[in-house]
Formats: structure tokens, sequence, C-alpha cells
């Protein structure tokens, strides 16, 4: 393994490398791209439903017959 880890981390929302003992909001690199996380999954559970709805996979096969 290269010795790049050091003590360097990837944002999960803005992909930017940044210090974990100089955020604010492991493990994010600021409390801004926690809460934009945090949104992304917020849109996700309220658009469930909808995805539900436009694709109506449960039919029963056997009734189509
Ligand atoms: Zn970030």
């Amino acid at each position: 393994m290269p010795n790049e880890h050091d003590d360097k981390s990837k944002c999960p929302t803005c992909g930017k490398r940044f210090r974990m003992d100089e955020t604010d909001a492991p493990p994010f690199c600021c409390q801004r791209c926690r809460l934009i996380d945090l949104g992304r999954w917020l849109d996700e559970e309220i658009g469930l439903p909808f995805e539900d709805d436009e694709s109506p996979k449960t039919i029963d096969p056997d009734l189509t017959r």
C-alpha cells in the first residue's frame, strides 16, 4: 500500500480531501456537506412512495392469464 492514506479523508458529499481533525462534522469536510447529505436521505425517503406508484410491479403474473 502506498503511503497516501496518512490522515486525510474524502468527503462523501463533495469528494474533497480533508483532515479528519480539522472538520467539525465528521465524516464530512464541513457542516454544510453534512446537511446536504442529510437532505439527500430525506429526499429519498419522501421519493420512495412516488416510485411505488409509478411502477406497479406487485401485479401477480397469474392474474394476467
Ligand atoms: Zn464536503
